[in-house]
């Protein structure tokens, strides 16, 4: 029997290690998938369309919204960010586990549609080693990281709303939490309504015999 994978939300503070986590959630274990957003953004230095984003116009993703081709979708800081509905079905039916690395109102949408989806808050052990983390990338400006800080004050009262909170401290260990964490969501019964259906099926035979 194929199994659908799982739709799995990681959000967390600007600089808890997301990114640098389900890097090494993908090359560890290859029943993980990464979903690549859609963006108004403009793209950073560096970054490649269709590899961290498929950047594209303001009218390109509100056609994109109209033809319902997003599962979900949010602005954030003045932007539209979204989750292409293709890529995503057609992992999960392979049996992949899909990565989503969106911000809160994109997980809420996501929870709310997909009631089977696990929602994951990454976090650094403490606030300064989140500052740590923020100024050693080296990619943003003081300002910038001034405000990314500011804003997590605001992020870290969503948190209620996600299944687990991951504390990114030892990198090797939180990628193996997180990896349990699907094993254990895996067997809980509402994502196993198959399976269970197809026992309540089979257990009826011996109704007969106790009545
Ligand atoms: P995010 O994607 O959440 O913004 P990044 O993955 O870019 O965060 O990580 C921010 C910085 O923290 C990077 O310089 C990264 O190398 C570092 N980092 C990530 N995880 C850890 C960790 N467990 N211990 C120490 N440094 C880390
Ligand atoms: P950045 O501009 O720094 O790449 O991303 C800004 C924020 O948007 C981050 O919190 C990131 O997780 C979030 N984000 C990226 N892609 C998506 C998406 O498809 N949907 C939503 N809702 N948020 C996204």
């Amino acid at each position: 029997m194929q199994h659908k994978g799982l739709l799995i939300v990681l959000s967390g503070f600007s600089g808890a290690g997301k990114g640098t986590l389900v890097k090494k959630l993908i090359s560890t274990y290859d029943h993980f998938s990464l979903s690549v957003s859609m963006t108004t953004r403009a793209p950073r230095e560096g970054e490649v369309n269709g590899r961290e984003y498929f950047f594209v116009s303001k009218e390109e993703f509100e056609d994109t919204i109209q033809r319902d081709g997003l599962i979900e979708h949010a602005n954030y800081c003045g932007n539209y960010y979204g989750t292409p509905r293709a890529y995503v079905e057609q992992e999960m039916e392979k049996g992949k586990d899909v990565i989503l690395e969106i911000e809160i109102q994109g997980a809420l949408q996501i929870k709310k549609k997909f009631s089977e989806s696990l929602l994951l808050f990454v976090t650094p052990p403490n606030s300064e080693e989140l500052e740590r983390r923020l100024v050693g990338r080296g990619t943003e400006t003081k300002e910038v990281i001034a405000k990314r800080l500011a804003r997590a004050t605001e992020e870290s009262k969503g948190v209620e709303a996600y299944d687990y909170i991951v504390i990114n401290d030892d990198l090797t260990k939180c990628v193996e939490e997180v990896h349990n964490l699907v094993e254990a969501a895996r067997m809980t019964p509402l994502r196993q309504r198959e399976f269970l259906t197809q026992i309540q099926e089979e257990l009826k035979k011996y109704q007969k015999v106790e009545e």
